[in-house]
């Protein structure tokens, strides 16, 4: 059986963070028990779709899907294994906040089948917890820490956020010390971004918050991985560090091309080799569950087959992601066709400016090139629309 990861959103959180700008919604509890129900619904809907498939890995992301009942999580996980098996050790990861999951919804989140937790301790700062509108405590990250490996969690992750307005290498660095000294098997570091639309936008452009320089950032950025590499942590994403035997399997589906439903409002899924996207608002996603029309997709806001060229260059751009990079001989199996000299181009370009490294057969970023993934992709793409215009040369 063709294995499947499955990405259930839970856009719930108690409140929408200044800086954030994901589908995500505060003041909506009233919700959670009938969005619970869609849930189910819209696995139920999809049905064929799962239909000799193997559930290899669900991620449960957010909002704040450590917000809604942990017997809401249960059913959601039972009504995928009515429709297909779980893979023996497959992953279930659910990500929580700091504070608002209680000890007993931890252990029966464990009971009910969730294998790995992500806990957003973003720092352990407080003025900087401020600074990001959180409502947690260093001491409810800490706790939040106990409780999981008390509940029997295995597989424990903290993600953090730098790049902060006016964060000192010394604030980054012992934010880094305390998640490193809980003993976490995972970490997640961002970079502060400001995303239009949001509040932190709004201040930023009133002049009230000045954004940290680049070159600041990524001095942050080279701090994090000099200090999780010697804490033992193995860097195997540009934003994730693992202990051996810890990385995420849920996510590598997403760098590695693999497919995966989208339940829940404004999911994403790619299935078939089409990308989907599900109605965004929990009420009107919610209403289109009830209605049921169009099964599979009854909850679907927009569908599309990526053309040649961006699949190509999306592929890129994600292995590109991972540490290890790509094979020339793995593109080729996928698409069925050698590297269009338009990216060989490019990247011999990378190359020659200490962006991109070969090592034996593998194509991937340098370590200073980390930092300018997103050039490199925006180059790829411009290579892979130009091949496509040349008729693939
Ligand atoms: S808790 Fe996370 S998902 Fe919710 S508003 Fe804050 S940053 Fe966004």
């Amino acid at each position: 059986m063709r294995p499947i990861a499955v990405y259930v959103h839970i856009p719930f959180c108690t409140v929408k963070c200044g800086y954030c700008d994901f589908n995500a919604y505060a003041g909506m509890d009233n919700l959670k028990f009938d969005y619970g129900r869609a849930l189910v619904s819209e696995i139920d809907a999809l049905g064929d779709l799962l239909e000799g498939r193997v559930v290899s890995t669900i991620g449960f992301g957010g909002g704040t899907p450590g917000e809604i009942p942990a017997g809401t999580i249960g059913s959601v996980i039972a009504a995928l294994r009515q429709r297909a098996p779980l893979a023996p050790r497959a992953e279930v990861s659910l990500e929580l906040n700091p504070g608002t999951t209680s000890e007993d919804a931890i252990r029966d989140l464990r009971a009910f089948g969730v294998t790995r937790l992500s806990i957003g301790a973003q720092s352990f700062n407080p003025a900087e917890l401020r600074f990001l509108d959180r409502i947690h405590s260093v001491e409810a990250t800490v706790a939040s820490v106990r409780m999981a490996r008390r509940a029997g969690f295995e597989s424990v992750g903290l993600d953090l956020i730098y790049g902060l307005p006016g964060q000192s290498r010394a604030n980054w660095a012992a934010s880094l010390a305390a998640a490193t000294a809980l003993g976490p098997d995972h970490v997640s570091t961002y970079a502060l971004t400001v995303e239009d639309g949001t509040m932190l936008a709004r201040r930023v452009a009133r002049g009230e918050v000045e954004p940290l320089d680049a070159d600041a950032v990524a001095d942050l950025y080279d701090l994090a991985t000099e200090v999780l590499e010697a804490a033992g942590y193995e860097q195997y994403e540009l934003s994730n560090w693992a202990r051996p035997g810890h990385q995420s399997r849920h996510n590598r589906t997403y760098w590695t091309d693999g497919e995966y439903l989208a339940i829940g409002a404004g999911a994403h899924g790619y299935h078939n080799g089409e990308r989907y996207e599900n109605i965004a608002h929990p009420r009107s996603y919610i209403a289109a569950v009830e209605a049921g029309s169009s099964p599979p997709f009854v909850a679907l806001a927009n569908r599309y087959a990526p053309d040649c060229a961006t699949s190509m260059s999306d592929w890129l751009a994600l292995r590109l992601r991972l540490i290890e990079g790509f094979t020339p001989v793995e593109f080729a199996g996928r698409f069925g066709v050698r590297l269009p000299p338009a990216v060989t181009g490019v990247l011999e370009e990378c190359r020659s400016a200490g962006v991109i490294e070969y090592t034996a057969e593998r194509v991937r970023l340098s370590r200073s090139g980390r930092l300018l993934h997103g050039e490199v992709a925006s180059r790829l793409l411009l290579a892979c629309r130009q091949s496509a215009a040349d008729g693939g040369n």
